[in-house]
Order: C-alpha cells, then structure tokens, then sequence
C-alpha cells in the first residue's frame, strides 16, 4: 500500500531519537562551518565557541546567530560573488539564486549540486504530505529566473513522477488556456497570484476556476495559505485544496501543510533545527501557544551553511500533534508574520496578517487591500483602503468591518472604500502593508 509519508521512517521517528538525529547533524554542520568558512569561524571564535562545546541541544543557543545584514556584508568580496561565508571550492558551485531584496539589497545564495538535490528532496515532502501522485499534471505558473521561488518545487515534482508543465513567461490568461487545455490537477504560487489568475479567468476570460480540473494548489511566499479566510476564499474559488508552505532562498523548504490541514505547518525536523526567540527577552520559547521569532539551522546545507539564522519570520508551536502521525511538530497558523511587520501602533502589536484575516471575510470586499500605518503628530493612524465589489453596499459593510476590525486588533481605522479593481495588483509578493513608523524592534 501507499505511504502517506514521503519518508516514513524520519518523519514519524519518536521525539527523543529525533532530537538525537538533530544533535547529530548539528555538530556535523557546525563543524563543517568552522573548519570552511573564514567568517563562520571568525564568529565563532569570537563567541568564544568550539564545535567541541555543543554537547546537547540546549548548547545550540550559545551559538551567535546570523543575521541577514552579516552575510550583505560579505557578499562581493573573495571569492567573488559570495565572500568567505562559502565553504566549497567555487568550482563545486553549481547554482546562483538570490533574495528577492524586499527588505533590501539582495543576497547571493551558491549551492552545490549536492545542496540542489537536497532542495529537492526536502520540497519533496512538502509535496507528497499534500498528496502529489505520480498521477499528477502540475503546472507552475512562475516567471523561472535569480529568485529561488518554485525551481526546487518543480524538481521536486519531477522527483515524485508527477508531469510538471513549466508556465514560464507565458502570461496569465495564456497560464489558465494551458491548465485549462491540458487539465493540469495541481499548481503551485503564491496566494497573491492565485487569486490574480482567479480574477482574470473570472472578469476577463469568463472562466470560472472551479470549472478547471485543479484539485490542489501549493501556497508559498507569503503567509496567505495560512490566513484561514484567503485560504477559504481560494479553496471555494478553484473548488481545491490549498495547502501552505514556507521556504526561503538562504534557509531551505522547511515547513509543510499536509493534507489532515492541522491550521499550521510541520517543520521538517529531520533536515532543519527551529528555535523559538521571545520578541522581548530573547530566550529560546519550548512551550507552545506563546509567539517569537524563529532561528533556524538547515542541518545539511554545505555551500553556504544556514546556522542559527535570524529568520525574522514569527511562529509558535502548537499544543496538539498533528493527527497524521507524523512526529515533526506543527506551527500554528503557519508564519504568523515578519517580526520587522509587526508593529506597535497605540501601544498594540497589529500583525498584517489579523488584517488580511478580517478583510477576505468579508463577501462584499475584494481581494486587494492596503494598509498604511502613519503618525501625522503624536497620534498613531491606521488607513486601510478596501475595494467594494459591485452590487455590494458600503452603508451595509461598513459597520460590521470596523466593529471586526476592532473585535481581532483592538484597533480603530480610517477606512477608505474603492471601486473593484483600483488597487495595485501584485504579480509575486504583494506589498500591502506601509509603515511609516519608525519601528523599535528588540
Ligand atoms: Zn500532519
């Protein structure tokens, strides 16, 4: 029969044996960083700290973290491009991607083609947890370029058996006549273009998504999936299952949604260490139910190691295990948001994402929104900017999306209403969320 694993063995491994498997290729990695890389020992011997000194994995907080701004630094210096974070040969490098550069200039990321294989396998399990078959026609409506965005997810769809249709510069509505043409069964994108390519079959083609023969959608670059109302509005859009996952180009695939959709992710435990960083004290949090940010190790990385880095990406763990046996714990809801979006605004965290929430709950609304967080004087002011869809009346909305607004934020907004399709629509990552108030962060 089947597997409902990809791996059955590592994924469903008691705790203890998984944490000594994580021990294990901890000190593998870190001293693979230290005897390699110039700047992961000169880190490293500045803390004061030997790969000799972690003995359990309560020693891996002692370890200084990386931080994204650290490897900025070093990029452009010897050997150029990726300076002396690379602990290869360069001639062992096999592949360029970089950062998209959204909180910055971008970050070159090498890998070997051991390292490929390895995005591979871990997308892997993102992908046959959320029932990816041989059977499967899976097409990739994504721009192939320097972003590493969706190349390990084609891979890895290859790897399982399943037919990948690679949707390339094709533009949206040539995307839908494919998926439409060749009844494609599953896709993956970002929730922000998922809902883009809805509203073009809808509004420009007359094709209502549910008529394609899509029966699941992989989510990944923003948190959408997550966000239980975007997830429904997709899921009743394409008539699918949409299922999350988040990944990053200097970190790796390392959660998934599997198909018991837990409201969370499970952390690939067997290839990566997640730590829990309190926002205000920055001790490590163990128990669940309580929000910090996450400090991730890829525990077999070798180009351009990941160790103990500053994702800056919020989680907590959640109480329950997952009821597909799988032992990897689950996050829940996901990424809850970028600890840099998480703001103070009258002296009340506001996390977009509580915004999104409300915001795709509502029928009448459609899916684009803006936020835009200001302090004119002394007094924080949130503007949201919403668009109506046509026949729906804003006397009848209003009230219910301030009464709701304030009911999940504790927060009062200036609200601005617009006529369907005047906001800016997003091909990729969306950037809903302005701040103009200079954040304090820990
Ligand atoms: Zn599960």
């Amino acid at each position: 029969m089947e597997s409902e694993y990809w791996n059955p063995l590592l994924e469903t491994l008691p705790r203890e044996k998984l944490k000594q498997l994580q021990l294990r290729k901890f000190q593998r990695i870190f001293t693979w960083a230290y005897d390699h890389s110039k700047f992961h020992r000169l880190l490293y011997d500045s803390a004061g700290i030997t790969p000799r000194d972690i003995q359990s994995l309560s020693d891996v907080k002692h370890v200084p973290k990386v931080e994204k701004s650290m490897m900025r630094n070093i990029q452009n210096k010897d050997p150029f491009p990726y300076g002396d974070a690379l602990c290869v040969p360069l001639e062992e490098v096999s592949a360029f991607r970089q950062t998209s550069g959204t909180t910055g200039q971008p970050v070159y990321q090498p890998d070997t083609w051991q390292d490929w294989e390895w995005w591979s396998e871990c997308w892997s399990y993102v992908l046959w947890s959320q029932g990816y078959r041989p059977r499967d026609r899976v097409f990739i409506p994504f721009g192939y370029n320097i972003f590493v965005a969706f190349w390990a997810g084609h891979y890895a769809a290859e790897k399982l058996g399943c037919e990948v249709v690679p949707g390339g510069v094709l533009d949206t509505q040539a995307r839908i006549l494919k998926i439409q043409e060749l009844k494609a069964t599953a896709m993956m994108a970002t929730p922000t273009y998922v809902l883009r390519m809805a509203e073009v079959a809808k509004h420009k083609m007359g094709i209502h998504p549910s008529s394609l023969s899509i029966d699941k959608i992989t989510c990944a670059g923003e948190p959408g999936a997550g966000i239980s109302a975007t997830k429904k509005r997709i899921e009743e859009t394409f008539d699918a299952k949409v299922y999350d996952h988040s990944g990053a180009t200097e970190i790796g695939a390392w959660s998934y949604e599997c198909s018991h959709q837990p409201f969370g992710m499970h952390v690939n435990e067997a290839m990566f260490l997640v730590e829990i960083e309190d926002l205000e004290t920055g001790e490590i949090i163990e128990e669940p139910g309580k929000q910090g940010k996450m400090v991730i190790t890829a525990l077999d990385r070798i180009a351009q190691p990941c160790i103990r880095f500053d994702s800056k990406d919020v989680i907590e763990w959640d109480k329950e295990p997952c009821t597909c046996g799988r032992t990897f714990r689950v996050i829940r809801g996901g990424v809850i948001g970028r600890a840099d979006d998480i703001t103070k605004v009258k002296g009340v965290l506001l996390s977009p994402g509580a915004i999104e929430e409300v915001v795709r709950s509502f029928d009448g609304l459609g899916d684009e929104y803006e936020v835009i967080v200001d302090r004119p004087g002394d007094v924080d002011h949130i503007l949201l900017k919403v668009e109506l869809l046509t026949g729906t009346s804003r006397s009848e909305i209003e009230p219910r999306l301030r009464d709701q607004l304030r009911l999940k934020t504790n927060l009062g907004y200036e609200i601005e209403f617009f006529e369907y399709n005047s906001l800016p629509r997003y091909k990729l990552k969306a950037r809903r969320f302005k701040c103009k108030v200079a954040l304090s962060q820990p």
